[in-house]
């Protein structure tokens, strides 16, 4: 059987392990990971999927799809403060969050 040969690794270059932990640290210290935590949040998801059951973006092509995703419509990290405001969120499904609602973050962000 072939042997693997070995990974090159620069001296002093931190090991896959370190950088795991390195990464670890930074999203256990992001405050704003943290809200998503809270009994305030995990609370007001619920009444949010309650007022909206359907996925508001389905819904703009006449699709009616459960929604089990809270979006905040103006990113958390651009307006903290409206994390928890009510107004900033919509009942969208998983699908939607993950595919349309996050390409368009990221488009803008590039303009
Ligand atoms: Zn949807």
């Amino acid at each position: 059987m072939p042997k693997k040969p070995k990974t090159h690794r620069p001296k002093n270059a931190p090991t896959r392990k370190e950088q795991n932990a390195a990464y670890d640290a930074r999203r256990a210290d992001d405050w704003i990971r943290k809200l998503y935590f809270s009994a305030r949040w995990i609370a007001l998801r619920l009444i949010i999927l309650a007022r909206d059951p359907y996925c508001k973006r389905c819904e703009r092509y006449g699709i009616a799809t459960p929604s089990d995703t809270v979006n905040h419509i103006v990113k958390a990290r651009d307006a903290p403060e409206r994390f928890f405001d009510e107004d900033n969120l919509e009942g969208v499904c998983a699908p939607c969050h993950s595919g349309e609602i996050q390409r368009e973050e990221r488009n803008a962000e590039k303009s």
